[in-house]
């Protein structure tokens, strides 16, 4: 189903913010496309003894703005259209938060959870002999996404300063702190979002303490979520969790340590003590005031848009409604906080951590969470001012924003 296709739906969002902006044809046909997009065949070597080829790309949609900035993503399902469409949400996620970043994104087609740490290893380290020529500090810099680790992104760190000859920390964020990662990294993308929640309760009127959450996939975003919900907004009810193996629900609220320490254990939720089952469509469903979906795309369509009853969603999972279902949320009252606003903490602590690289000093855990917390509440700001500016939903005003700060370093540097 085209609707469903991420590079289209991403492009459809950005033709009706063309729109209203009134950008010139030129700027339009530079932004709805990837400025420059590679694919690779890597020759694995597996523990059998067999060799594999993989299919990766790299995706480098606009560059006005600053290097290109984005996350490497392993999933069996991944496309070169699904990395286009992270690669342009990308581009308006550095814009939204206004750091000097332009937008990209990496993929490999595979089965993370078919492969040993070894074959992991020579994968992550054959990715990076193929991309090394396109990547640089000031020219293309990955970092971690859905299945790709700390530990991934040090073994690719390694292989492209030993190609290089010498030391170049900033070319990856996402890094373990021994190798110059970040304080404050692994936790940034969940508390980037719950900061952005912290603001909506606020500009709504709810209690934020009393909130009841639900969580729609529980990897890295959705565990920490969890409890940075109660820990910034000072209480909350987590109602229910979800992985792609199913969902649990407790009236009278989950713990998430126990969750996560289960998770963690068995590699599901399904089946946590003291719960009882809970489908990933119905727990979209539950009558929550806030819900996080923080898995894939394509979870809120046509189809259940309608039956979303939460009061607020916060998208810490890029692309999770389609448009059609954006306009059905916004009719009936659903305070979305787009992805690329919500989940736009994760790239903004990438970015302090490739400042502090670059002049070798390290901030504490606190500059981190101050930082990260003001150029979150700036941007929830600027786009919820722009939505009530212009009547549109949250989704529609982030672009507004974003898109035109991008059509003007465009034009700036004289290319349109
Ligand atoms: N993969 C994350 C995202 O989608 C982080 C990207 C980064 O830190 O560059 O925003």
């Amino acid at each position: 189903m085209s609707e469903l296709n991420p590079f289209k739906i991403a492009q459809a969002q950005l033709d009706e913010a063309v729109g209203i902006l009134g950008l010139d044809k030129a700027t339009h046909d530079l932004l709805r496309w990837p400025m420059r997009e590679f694919r690779f065949l890597l020759p694995v070597r597996m523990d059998s003894g067999e060799t594999r080829i993989f299919h990766a790309y790299r995706v480098q949609y606009n560059a006005a703005r600053g290097p290109t900035k984005g996350g490497l993503r392993w999933h069996p399902d991944e496309t070169i259209d699904t990395v286009r469409a992270l690669a342009a949400w990308m581009t308006w996620k550095t814009s939204v938060v206004d750091i000097p970043l332009g937008g990209g994104k990496g993929g490999v087609t595979c089965n993370p959870k078919e492969l040993s740490e070894t074959e992991k290893e020579r994968l992550a380290r054959a990715y990076i002999r193929a991309a090394a020529p396109h990547l640089a500090v000031d020219r293309d810099v990955p970092a971690p996404d859905v299945y790709t680790t700390p530990q991934i992104m040090a073994w690719m760190l390694d292989e492209y300063e030993t190609i290089q000859g010498c030391k170049h920390p900033g070319v990856i964020t996402g890094k373990p702190i021994p190798l110059g990662g970040s304080q404050g990294r692994g936790d940034a993308t969940a508390r980037g979002g719950v900061y952005t929640v912290r603001e909506a309760t606020k500009a709504l009127g709810i209690d934020a303490a009393k909130t009841s959450y639900a969580i729609q996939g529980f990897g890295n975003a959705g565990q920490f979520a969890a409890t940075l919900h109660r820990e910034v907004l000072g209480g909350g009810t987590l109602a229910a969790i979800s992985d792609s193996g199913g969902g649990v629900y407790c009236k009278n609220g989950i713990d998430p340590d126990k969750a996560i320490h289960y998770k963690q254990e068995t590699g599901r939720v399904a089946g946590l003590p003291g719960t009882e089952p809970i489908s990933n469509e119905d727990l979209l469903e539950l009558d929550v005031d806030v819900l996080y979906p923080s898995a894939l795309e394509n979870a809120i369509t046509a189809d259940n848009a309608a039956r979303i009853k939460a009061k607020i969603s916060c998208e810490l999972a890029n692309g999770p409604t389609t448009p059609e279902a954006d306009k059905i949320l916004f009719k009936n009252g659903v305070f979305v906080i787009p992805d690329f606003l919500a989940n736009a903490g994760g790239v903004t602590v990438s970015y302090f951590e490739q400042v502090q690289n670059t002049y070798n000093y390290y901030w504490t855990l606190e500059d981190v969470h101050s930082q990260l917390d003001r150029r979150m509440t700036d941007a929830f700001h600027a786009v919820h001012d722009m939505s009530k500016k212009e009547s549109v939903h949250m989704r529609l005003a982030a672009y507004l924003v974003s898109v035109s700060r991008v059509a003007e370093a465009c034009k700036l540097r004289g290319w349109v």
